[in-house]
């Protein structure tokens, strides 16, 4: 197995990654990005983005999304508009999970990084016990 830095706390780990692909669209133009977490990250991904969405599935063709931001809750507003979020991740030894949802510019701004670009701590510092 090879040794690969963890896309969110940038140090090598041992074992296979997690992907999660997020995507947040604004306008034409969406931004988007691959992480491959080491399994501790991607329980800290889960807690603060992936917690925060609802998945969805094939069946849930014409699931009414409530015009809100998955983030904090703002509805939309002329000041505040809402983007459309994508994420596809791949829990070892489970099937793909989806979700769609929105964000509102003013999370987009203050959380985007958390979403896109997420860095976590190493391990081994503050709290590092089993
Ligand atoms: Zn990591
Ligand atoms: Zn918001």
């Amino acid at each position: 197995m090879a040794l690969r830095p963890c896309s969110a706390h940038r140090g090598r780990f041992n074992g296979p990654a997690e992907s999660v692909y997020p995507a947040v669209v604004v306008g034409v133009d969406s931004e988007r990005s691959k992480l491959k977490m080491c399994p501790r990250c991607f329980a800290a991904y889960s807690d603060t983005v992936l917690s925060k969405l609802t998945e969805v599935s094939d069946e849930d063709y014409g699931l009414d999304f409530r015009d809100e931001c998955f983030w904090g809750r703002e509805p939309e507003a002329p000041d505040n508009r809402l983007f459309p979020v994508f994420v596809t991740w791949y829990p070892r030894g489970l099937p793909r999970h989806d979700a769609y949802a929105q964000i509102c510019a003013k999370c987009l701004r203050d959380h985007g990084q958390e979403l896109l670009e997420p860095r976590y701590a190493a391990p081994g510092g503050a709290s590092a016990g089993k």
